[in-house]
């Protein structure tokens, strides 16, 4: 495994770590948002996900009461919320291991379904100063890809 570590001192550079995490993405990749309420989890989906359907006013809303939204993008994006899953078993009924294999899938609050998604990209937010610090941790072929996106 490797780590990143991003300091996100506004908004704007929050979509801008979006925009690299997108560049760097292929279908079958899981992204694991961690963070307390308000680190900015939804934030960055969403910059992740307009950035993937080059539409940067894209109407992207919390799933936090939906659970799942689904977009057709290059491939199909599933960003996911599961802070209002009731028990661990539930996570089942979403059917989000369907289509794993063709889609990314971009999980908020997974610590509610451990054991779910392995190998994912790990993205962990917490407050720095006025701002976000990113932490991010991925296998070797998916650290490789971030690497090149950031580094561009
Ligand atoms: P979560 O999904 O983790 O609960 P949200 O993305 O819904 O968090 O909310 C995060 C809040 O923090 C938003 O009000 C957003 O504008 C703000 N925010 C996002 N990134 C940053 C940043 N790098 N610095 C300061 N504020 C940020
Ligand atoms: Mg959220």
């Amino acid at each position: 495994d490797r780590t990143f570590k991003r300091i996100l001192p506004d908004e704007g550079a929050t979509e801008r770590l979006g925009n690299d995490i997108a560049a760097a993405l292929r279908p079958g990749d899981a992204v694991l948002l961690h963070g307390d309420l308000g680190a900015g989890k939804t934030s960055l989906a969403r910059a992740v996900i307009r950035s993937l359907a080059g539409d940067r006013a894209l109407e992207v809303p919390s799933p936090t009461f939906t659970l799942v939204q689904n977009y057709a993008l290059r491939f199909p994006v599933q960003h996911v919320d599961l802070y209002r899953l009731a028990d661990p078993g539930e996570v089942e009924e979403l059917a989000l291991d369907e289509a794993l294999e063709e889609s990314v899938i971009l999980v908020e609050w997974p610590e509610r379904a451990p054991g779910t998604f392995a190998d994912a990209i790990e993205v962990r937010l917490s407050e720095k100063d006025d701002g976000r610090e990113a932490e991010i941790t991925a296998q070797e072929e998916a650290a490789a890809r971030l690497e090149r996106a950031f580094r561009i």
